[in-house]
């Protein structure tokens, strides 16, 4: 389990609310009433700007990627130095890690810092992508949502889809480094071309919670994921029984990212003004892909029903992930069920926006994550980095970092998820301190430099380079 941080509120008794860090006589004050840039629009303008928000169409230049010793101000020093120690046993060793989409989603996420660092650490790793047409990604995503659990028709014809793309990606790659890495199911058979190195070792990292999964799909992928030399996984509920060994990392965000770097109050109320987001007022936002198991509809919902007491404008911000082909049904799903009201704002975000996304998380009151069913949820990973309250479905990864009424609130339904969002509004000295404590949460288990130490003692330990060294 991840190191908690120290406990600061004591249970309720009538189980119904959090209560403690909260003196009576603030409890109505608005969380609103946090110092910040208002907008520089009147309310004329700011619900023109909702119809037509300002939403980017090129990317920007990418920053300068930060260096292994910026992240010292943030982790300290001596963890730093324990990483480059273990890195320096593991000089020249090669690395690959292939997974199914270059943007969009958590493990491209992770993936984009990861690669950079490691090499400037001198681990040389490269990073592929595979390829394949909609029907592919049709398959995959009806696997995923499977795995998860969801009913699902197995047949032959797309066992083959699935088959034949992992070949074609196979006869176009080579894997000539000591360690391979497959991501998830979608190139789960590229492990057809294992030995190309002599000792080579392979390792299957799953992202996703297999706890329930349909069993046709997952005795499909079976034999695949026994074929490696070790498996990981992000969190010990989310494991099926295999015959190799299995390993826990904990999924990680760069705090130096566009996404989650420090950016100034002058840009926030920028992008505010550019989304139509009015400063004056409360902001809910979940931001996540439009897919049906992070319950965007849901989130419009409790909305709704929290709106009835307390005032709020609630943002959905999203995008289409490219192995994901059911985003625009769910969009328009979420469109429809959020009606005509001018207080709920759309966004449907092309993947350049980490900057726009952070902006918009930092502007927040409240970062929903509504999810039903889920990976480890990096969405509220990012929204406890920059401090702020969390309300999130007890799924997946979610309870490892959301500890209900420490570092966030978990919700199991619509109802519960309105209760919350109507109690920290009013209460926002505890929605604070929630936001404060997710923080160092955050910086103690789920940092990028963390993440990094797991991966370079996993290779360690592949690769018998400890074991060597005590021998000589
Ligand atoms: N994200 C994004 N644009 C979007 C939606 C999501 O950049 O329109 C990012 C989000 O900030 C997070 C990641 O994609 O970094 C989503 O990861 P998570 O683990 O929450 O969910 P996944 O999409 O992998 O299921």
């Amino acid at each position: 389990m991840p190191k908690k941080p120290a406990q600061n509120t004591t249970t309720d008794p009538t189980n119904e609310a959090p209560t403690l860090g909260v003196p009576e006589g603030k409890r109505t004050e608005s969380a609103s009433k946090v110092a910040r840039v208002p907008s520089t629009l009147d309310a004329a303008g700011l619900m023109e700007r909702r119809k037509s928000p300002r939403i980017a169409t090129t990317p920007p230049a990418p920053d300068a990627p930060p260096k292994f010793d910026d992240y010292g101000p943030i982790v300290g020093e001596a963890e730093l130095g324990e990483i480059r120690y273990v890195a320096e046993t593991l000089r020249g060793r090669t690395v690959k890690m292939v997974n199914s989409t270059a943007v969009g989603g958590g493990v491209a996420e992770i993936l984009n810092r990861l690669i950079p660092l490691m090499n400037e650490l001198e681990v040389p790793t490269k990073w592929d992508v595979i390829t394949g047409g909609n029907d592919f990604f049709e398959v995959t995503k009806g696997f995923h949502n499977a795995l998860h659990g969801e009913k699902y028709d197995l047949t032959k014809a797309i066992e083959d889809i699935f088959l034949s793309y992992n070949e074609q990606n196979r006869s176009r790659m080579t894997f000539d480094e000591d360690v391979v890495v497959i991501h998830d199911p979608q190139p789960a058979n590229l492990i057809k071309s294992r030995g190309q190195k002599k000792d080579q070792k392979w390792v299957w990292r799953c992202h996703i919670d297999l706890s329930n999964p349909h069993a046709g799909v997952w005795e499909f992928l079976r034999p695949m994921v026994e074929q490696y030399d070790a498996t990981i996984w992000s969190s010990p509920a989310f494991t099926r029984q295999v015959r190799v060994p299995q390993y826990l990392f904990y999924p990680s965000i760069d705090p130096l990212s566009q996404k989650n770097k420090p950016v100034d109050e002058s840009y926030v109320a920028k992008v505010c003004d550019d989304f139509g987001i009015d400063r004056n007022r409360p902001i809910i936002t979940q931001i996540s892909r439009f897919d049906r198991l992070k319950d965007p509809v849901g989130v419009v919902q409790a909305y709704k029903m929290a709106r009835k007491y307390v005032d709020c404008q609630l943002v959905l911000a999203g995008g289409g992930a490219t192995d994901d082909p059911e985003g625009a049904v769910v969009l328009a799903e979420v469109q429809e069920e959020a009606g005509n009201d001018p207080d709920i704002i759309i966004l449907n975000l092309p993947p350049w926006s980490a900057l726009e996304i952070n902006a918009i998380q930092m502007a927040s009151d409240i970062v929903i994550q509504k999810s039903l069913r889920e990976g480890f949820g990096l969405t509220v990973t990012e929204a406890l980095w920059k401090s702020k309250p969390v309300i999130a479905g007890a799924v997946g990864g979610i309870p490892t970092q959301v500890i209900h009424k420490l570092t966030g609130m978990l919700v199991q339904s619509v109802e519960g998820c309105a209760y919350q969002i109507r109690y920290l509004l009013t209460h926002p000295e505890f929605a604070a301190q929630l936001g404060r404590n997710g923080r160092e949460h955050v910086r103690e288990n789920f940092l990028i430099t963390s993440n990094m130490k797991r991966w370079l003692l996993l290779y360690q330990i592949l690769l018998g380079v400890a074991k060597k060294e005590k021998a000589a």
